[in-house]
């Protein structure tokens, strides 16, 4: 019978796993390693509200510290997993501690991609992955200064928009030819660049950034043979998992941990839930999602199996962008050659953009539309075929478009 649980990573994935353990009935030990200095806090906020200036830092966390004790899990903040040993089910922390588990979970997240061009070392170059980050970056927001945000993806383009209303001067240089193209259609993409553009954000786009200058601190970005004068740089360029614990102890990675539809690694003891895993989605395509959603729905499913209750993950995915005052939602992952259908105007800022494959919906991405997006991603869940027409047509209500 299982006797401890360890987790590795103290985030979204790693708190939910404690809770769903916990709600699945598993009464032994829990350990929970994290290497931040705070106990697990949400993210989303980090580019959006908390930038801001408009959320607290107290709501970023999922749970007050006492929680974590009251569920009789011990959690050890500041400290890093350096090694697993699969044969002798141990962790080997930073701190010489040696934990044994008789279950594990890894729910080491992701980290940032640095940029590799001359002149990264520079100051005044950010990123945004943590609480830490925000507040190396928040102070530097001044009317006026000039921000370059290096990357046209959502956490790029929320810092613009929160950086366009503090009054800076905001450039975007995106590599490829739309903003989000990973991520959205081109009819979002072109709207989410419109919206910046009148917001007095300029974008660039089809331009990748050369180097950096400056004598200490960076002064300009040099990109597309131009220099443009800088007085801060945020890069968004996406990010990298923490995977390379896992593939050292000898389990199965891809881009990230391979995990089955019990969020099981190659190691029948070990689990990995979130950010980090390499998984098939539900159209049997393998994957890596960078998502709330996912965290939270991997991890439970990741302590059901560590519980003894193994369901198969099958959750539609879904996604959201705060930018100025527009609310994007997604749900289900868009496919080359899905048939659009659009539904509203993005003229009045509100409108959806439906994916039909195979006459089902696939996908949805709503702008400022909530109920297209809870309706769509049930129609998404139960695979329903829907007539484009009828989805175009806004004289027949989002719910009886079946
Ligand atoms: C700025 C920002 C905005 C975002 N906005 C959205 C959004 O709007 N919607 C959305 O769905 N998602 C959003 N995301 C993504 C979302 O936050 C992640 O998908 C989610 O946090 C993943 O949870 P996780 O538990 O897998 O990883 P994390 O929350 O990153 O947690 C992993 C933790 O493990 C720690 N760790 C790693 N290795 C070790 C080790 N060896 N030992 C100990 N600890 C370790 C890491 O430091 C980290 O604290 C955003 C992310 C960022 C950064």
């Amino acid at each position: 019978m299982t006797q401890h649980i360890v987790i590795i990573g103290a985030g979204q994935a790693g708190a939910q796993a404690v809770a769903s353990l916990r709600s699945e009935g598993f009464t032994g030990a829990i350990t929970m390693v994290g290497d931040e200095a705070f106990v697990p806090y949400q993210r989303p906020p980090l580019s959006k509200a908390y930038l801001m200036g408009t959320f607290e830092r107290a709501r970023l966390f999922l749970k007050p510290e006492h929680a974590y004790a009251d569920t009789g899990c011990e959690l050890l903040l500041n400290t890093s997993a350096k090694t697993i040993d699969c044969a002798a089910k141990t962790v080997s922390l930073n701190n010489g501690r040696v934990l044994a588990y008789d279950q594990l979970l890894l729910a080491t997240g992701t980290r940032i991609r640095p940029i590799k061009c001359p002149g990264a070392e520079l100051k005044g170059i950010h990123y945004l992955r943590s609480i830490a980050d925000v507040d190396r970056l928040q102070p530097e927001f001044a009317t006026g200064k000039k921000l370059m945000v290096i990357g046209g993806g959502f956490i790029g383009l929320e810092v613009a928009a929160v950086a366009a209303k503090h009054g800076l001067e905001v450039t975007v240089f995106e590599a490829l030819e739309r903003v989000m193209a990973r991520a959205v259609s081109k009819p979002i993409s072109d709207f989410f660049e419109g919206a910046h553009r009148a917001a007095g954000v300029t974008i660039i786009t089809g331009t990748g950034v050369e180097g950096f200058d400056g004598d200490g601190a960076v002064t300009a970005v040099r990109a597309g043979g131009k220099s443009y004068p800088a007085d801060l740089v945020l890069v968004g360029i996406g990010v990298l998992p923490n995977s390379e614990i896992a593939a050292a102890a000898g389990i199965d990675c891809q881009n990230g941990i391979v995990v089955d539809k019990n969020a099981r690694t190659s190691d029948p003891n070990v689990f990995a839930a979130g950010d980090v895993t390499w998984h098939q989605g539900r159209d049997g395509q393998w994957l890596r999602l960078e998502s709330v959603q996912n965290a939270i729905d991997q991890a439970k499913h990741a302590a059901a199996a560590m519980a003894g209750k193994p369901k198969a993950y099958n959750e539609v995915p879904w996604f959201w962008s705060d930018q100025f005052d527009l609310k994007l939602q997604i749900a289900g992952l868009t496919r080359p050659g899905d048939v659009q259908v659009l539904r509203g105007d993005p003229e009045l800022r509100k409108f959806a953009v439906f994916h039909l494959r195979g006459g089902a919906v696939a996908a949805v991405e709503a702008v400022n539309s909530a109920p297209e997006y809870l309706i769509g991603r049930k129609l998404i869940a139960e695979g329903a075929r829907v007539a484009a027409e009828r989805l175009a047509d806004l004289s027949v209500p989002i719910k009886n478009v079946v």
